[in-house]
């Protein structure tokens, strides 16, 4: 499989994954500035995204996959002490997570979760961000 991306993007992307640390929204930030996709962040929205892409029209949240409760991933997985404690915890955050994407996509944004475990593998993440980006541009040439 050809390689997506040139020799100095590859570079920079892997610069920005193996940056020491940092927390997943810092790699996610690293990754944006990379692609050259120009963000903004927290602005005054609901639940508070992560980044804001203002010209994809496009809401992007880092969730850590424990707290947002990442389906399927071995990350996800409950204490199994104080269990209904963290059931709890994490059914709310994971409803309010719900509102909040419900909420924006009224007042007209679209959203989009980068999970944590996935930034792992930076190439997927940022062939994903090129697409969503792309598919929101608002001025097509
Ligand atoms: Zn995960």
């Amino acid at each position: 499989m050809a390689d997506t991306f040139n020799k100095s993007r590859r570079s920079q992307i892997m610069r920005a994954v193996h940056s020491k640390g940092t927390g997943a929204e810092n790699k996610c930030e690293a990754l944006l500035r990379s692609l050259k996709l120009p963000f903004s962040r927290h602005a005054d929205l609901p639940g508070q995204p992560d980044f804001i892409l203002r010209a994809s029209n496009l809401a992007l949240f880092v969730h850590g996959c424990f707290w947002h409760a990442h389906k399927g991933c071995k990350n996800a997985a409950l204490p199994t002490s104080n269990v209904a404690y963290w059931v709890q915890k994490i059914d709310g955050n994971r409803r309010r997570d719900r509102r909040v994407r419900e909420a924006l996509r009224k007042a007209g944004w679209r959203t989009a979760v980068i999970w944590e475990c996935t930034l792992k593998n930076a190439d997927s993440v940022a062939s994903r961000l090129l697409k969503l980006t792309n598919r929101g541009r608002k001025n097509l040439r």
